[in-house]
């Protein structure tokens, strides 16, 4: 094969395989670089197998629940092994579509480590690959932090490696990562304790979800440490782990430590020194709204970028870019507001756009905020409740929605349509003079006073 490309990506996850398909689309000769498992963090050790745990994590739920509705079922626990080789069976047919996919679509892989040799060429394993456009799609990996004994922890990645469920688990960190596996461990049946480095976790969101989370977390006898940090990590004699954290705590006999503290980008091998690409010092590679960096026919998007580090974003990004680059759609990009996501905690939360703090600080006095906080039917008789709890930030004399947060069963899937509507600009009074579905909990959205 000759090896020079109209497009190269690097990296196969979620930014990079989007790129070359699109492109490809248009008749291009694309490759892709990967040194790891085609499909990157979504697919292999993100939300795939995230979603994976966070469904059987709410099965588990329903069934502690179904007695209150009259079923003669109790909870016996999980057979944990089945579900993972489940999951991972489930992995291998997408990994197993994606070999047909990119021969389907006259894509190579090259399979290895991406270097660059100067601005436009890239070596893998000694042989060197130049391409029109190159587009830097590496992602990121979790970090640990700098504390004696750190390496006794797991991070996301090893916790997808687990083979047994583990019974005492501290979760480290207060972002999206921690909440969710703090949850779904939670829910089927560890012990788990949350421990957050400042007072209250999830710091960007409305405030409405985090309290809301955090009451739900405690009713379901999550124990969450806030205010404490690790500050060593010995492995005793029997194999559990003793933390000592700031403040004289202790926390002995745990079998599982998962630090989730953020994510880095994965942007050391690249040897970016041999060009012209500049990289911040936290090693991001910032792209402009066309994701082009500052050096020409050289792109970055997804997870590297530092912008928001979402599957769909890095889908959404690439595949405008190469609608731009092949397809004549000159001014073809991603518009970063208003982009909508979901945290798979238990209960899920789903929000867009400014929290009630932003809104305020930006808007001040023009702003209205509509509230509703309730115990939706689905757990109106059952013993471990759920709370539902809504927000809608509403700006100037129009009442344009700017912001919608939701916590509550199903969260998860309620946003999305109210997600077009406030893309599209909608007021309070389009919400209003839109007829309820009953009974249900997004209806609460329309009928907010
Ligand atoms: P990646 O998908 O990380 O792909 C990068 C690829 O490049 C990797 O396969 C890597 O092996 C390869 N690579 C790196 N360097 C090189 C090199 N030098 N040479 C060759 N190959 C290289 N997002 C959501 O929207 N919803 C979710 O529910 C969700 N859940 C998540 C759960 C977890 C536990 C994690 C960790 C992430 C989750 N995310 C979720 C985030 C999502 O996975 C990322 O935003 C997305 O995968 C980023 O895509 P990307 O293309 O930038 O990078
Ligand atoms: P996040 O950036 O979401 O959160 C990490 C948080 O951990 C920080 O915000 C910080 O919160 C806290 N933290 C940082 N350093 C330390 C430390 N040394 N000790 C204790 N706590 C610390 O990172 P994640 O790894 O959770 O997730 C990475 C990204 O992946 C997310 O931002 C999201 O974009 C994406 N993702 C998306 C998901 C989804 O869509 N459902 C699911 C999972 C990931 P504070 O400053 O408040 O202490």
């Amino acid at each position: 094969m000759s090896n020079h490309y109209d497009l190269i990506s690097i990296g196969a996850g979620s930014g990079g395989l989007s790129a070359a398909e699109r492109a490809s689309a248009y008749g291009k000769k694309c490759a892709i670089i990967e040194n790891k498992e085609v499909g990157g963090t979504c697919v292999n050790i993100g939300c795939v197998p995230k979603k994976v745990m966070w469904l059987a994590a709410s099965l588990a739920e329903h069934i502690k629940n179904a007695s209150d509705y009259g079923f003669n079922v109790t909870y016996e626990g999980l057979n944990w092994s089945k579900l993972i080789h489940q999951r991972e069976n489930y992995i291998g047919g997408i990994l197993d579509w994606y070999d047909n996919y990119l021969d389907d679509n006259n894509i190579d892989l090259i399979e290895g480590t991406a270097k660059f040799i100067d601005n436009h060429t890239i070596d893998v394993d000694g042989e060197q690959y130049t391409a029109d456009h190159i587009v830097i799609a590496p992602g990121g990996f979790p970090m640990v932090p700098e504390v004696e004994g750190a390496e006794y922890g797991i991070t996301s990645d090893g916790f997808f490696e687990l083979e047994e469920q583990p019974k005492n688990v501290v979760v480290v960190g207060a972002g999206y990562i921690a909440v969710e596996l703090a949850g779904v461990l939670n829910a089927l049946g560890s012990q788990v304790t949350l421990m957050i480095r400042k007072g209250h976790f999830l710091s960007s969101f409305d405030n409405l979800l985090s309290e809301t989370l955090t009451q739900s977390m405690l009713d379901a006898d999550t124990c969450i440490q806030s205010n404490t940090t690790v500050e060593k990590v010995i492995k005793e004699e029997d194999g559990t782990l003793t933390l000592h954290c700031n403040n004289n705590h202790i926390f002995s006999k745990v079998d599982c430590l998962i630090w989730a503290i953020g994510r880095a980008p994965n942007t050391g091998p690249l040897n970016i020194e041999a060009t012209d690409i500049k990289m911040d010092e936290q090693g991001y590679i910032p792209s402009d709204e066309y994701e082009q960096t500052n050096v020409k026919g050289v792109y970055a998007l997804g997870d590297v970028t530092g912008k928001a580090a979402l599957t769909p974003v890095a889908i959404a990004a690439a595949r405008r870019l190469s609608d731009r680059l092949f397809n004549n759609m000159t001014d073809r990009k991603l518009d970063y507001n208003l982009i909508p996501t979901v945290v798979f905690s238990h209960p899920p939360m789903g929000t867009i756009g400014l929290t009630e703090d932003e809104a305020r600080k930006e808007h001040g006095e023009a702003v209205k905020v509509y509230t509703s906080e309730y115990t939706s039917m689905s757990h109106a008789f059952v013993k471990h409740k759920q709370k539902t709890a809504m927000k809608l930030i509403c700006v100037g004399s129009k009442q344009k929605v700017v912001g919608c947060h939701i916590i509550g069963p199903n969260a998860d899937e309620m946003l999305q349509g109210f997600a077009v509507a406030i893309k599209m600009g909608a007021t309070k009074e389009d919400f209003d003079n839109t007829v309820a579905i009953h009974p249900t909990s997004s209806e609460e959205l329309v009928t907010m006073r």
